[in-house]
């Protein structure tokens, strides 16, 4: 790799990189054609929707009448083969769009049956999972039932007895979280909804999509799925969404969740836009190209972290369906090493030093690095993980490659500082 002087590295890491790289190329040029694909996807829904310079003037008071957010909502559902979408910035987090999901769908005396084994941590509270918090979706009757994965898919012989008392909701998600599992292929989802649909036809099959958007050439609602949800601080905002969600899918289920994200009757009539509908549109245009630099940024990580010896998942040329990396360290120090490289090699609060801390609802300590223009978000170079075996950080995002490769060079140069490189180039 060149350097012109503004970033030193020791040879040692130099190589490495060189060889990493190397070695990702093959992978890049699938990377590049996935997001070949999703930009004609992108660019013809724009198209057909008319999008012009009226539809970024955007609203305010009851936002009656915001074309700019209403045709988003059909550029969304377009891209996303869905009948339907809401898309908008007052869903304030990933957690938020899917409670929205939940609650709209689901009805006292109702079962939600996850088949991916326990949701992402944000959800234990709102499903109530461990116990019966409060507004939970327990506190207000709605029974929850888990299928836990058979070696890394979906456990046919448990999810078909669990449809036999047919549960309202069949509830999916993509990514792994902070399970260690791979992401679930689009493929994989395909085969479940079309085996929900032979045996349990009124159950809906539902996605967390977080994490997952683009990183293939379809989409859960494309392949069977009755409806999905996601963060415009992850993939689908490409790094320009100050803040957002969107529910996507068959229209009756969207309906009943925009009544109530907003209330019964106003469902999406109403809601402002407040400004943000240029960011909106310009995110999901970048979207498909940002994705991309993120899996190149997820592929170079995996492949110069493995020829350091340490364990990946997935592994470099593996298989993906989301944007997020596993490195296991092995020790505190490497994981910290690790995000403080990473915190480092950001283009903001680069000067600031990441330290292990306690999180609620964590019981080991998190360390987390996020040099981030927007706060929390994970589609820009992002790296956290618990201090417990296997001392794994969880590495993700990376708006420009270029940069983002910069970020994990400088958090090898950290781990050899630390003499935890070892001579293996
Ligand atoms: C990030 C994430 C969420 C929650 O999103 P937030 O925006 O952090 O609230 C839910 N599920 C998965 C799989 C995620 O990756």
């Amino acid at each position: 790799m060149q350097l012109n002087g503004y970033f030193q590295f020791s040879n040692n890491v130099l190589a490495l990189a060189d060889k990493a790289i190397e070695m990702a190329q093959p992978v890049f040029r699938k990377i590049e054609e996935t997001a070949a694909l999703n930009q004609q996807k992108v660019l013809a829904a724009f198209q057909k929707n008319r999008v012009s310079s009226i539809h970024f003037a955007g609203s305010n008071g009851y936002g009656y009448g915001d074309i700019g957010r209403d045709t988003l909502d059909e550029v969304y559902a377009d891209i996303f083969g869905a009948e339907s979408a809401v898309v908008r910035h007052f869903m304030i987090s990933g957690t938020h769009a899917l409670t929205v999901a939940l609650f709209g769908i689901l009805r006292p005396g109702d079962t939600m049956l996850s088949v991916s084994g326990k949701p992402y941590d944000t959800l234990d509270g709102i499903i109530g999972i461990f116990e019966k918090n409060p507004g939970s979706l327990r506190d207000f009757g709605i029974t929850y039932r888990e299928v836990t994965l058979k070696d890394e898919d979906f456990d046919y012989d448990a999810i078909e007895s669990a449809l036999l008392e047919h549960p309202k909701m069949v509830y999916v998600q993509r990514s792994n979280g902070y399970s260690v599992r791979d992401a679930l292929r689009i493929d994989k989802i395909g085969r479940l909804a079309a085996f929900v649909k032979e045996k349990s036809p009124q159950s809906i099959l539902m996605v967390d999509n977080c994490y997952g958007e683009f990183t293939e050439a379809y989409e859960p609602t494309e392949v069977g799925a009755d409806l999905m949800a996601g963060s415009l601080i992850k993939n689908p905002g490409g790094g320009m969404a100050d803040c957002g969600g969107y529910i996507a899918g068959k229209e009756e289920y969207v309906t009943l969740c925009a009544d109530r994200l907003t209330a019964p009757g106003l469902g999406r009539e109403a809601g402002a836009s407040l400004g943000q509908n240029l960011n909106l549109y310009k995110g999901i245009f970048y979207a498909p190209h940002t994705v991309q630099e993120a899996l190149k940024t997820a592929v170079f990580a995996a492949a110069a972290c493995s020829l350091a010896g340490f364990q990946v998942r997935p592994k470099y040329d593996g298989l993906r369906s989301d944007i997020v990396q596993t490195i296991g360290f092995g020790t505190p120090e490497g994981l910290c090493a690790f995000c403080r490289g990473i915190q480092k090699g950001s283009p903001i609060d680069s000067f600031v030093t990441p330290e292990p801390g306690e999180m609620p609802g964590y019981t080991s300590k998190v360390i987390m690095a996020a040099g981030a223009f927007t706060q929390g978000s994970s589609i820009e170079l992002s790296a956290d993980g618990p201090l417990r075996e296997p001392y794994a950080a969880y590495l993700q995002g990376g708006l420009i490659f270029e940069s983002a490769k910069i970020g994990i060079l400088s958090a090898l140069q950290e781990l050899c500082a630390c003499g935890l490189l070892g001579e293996t180039v």
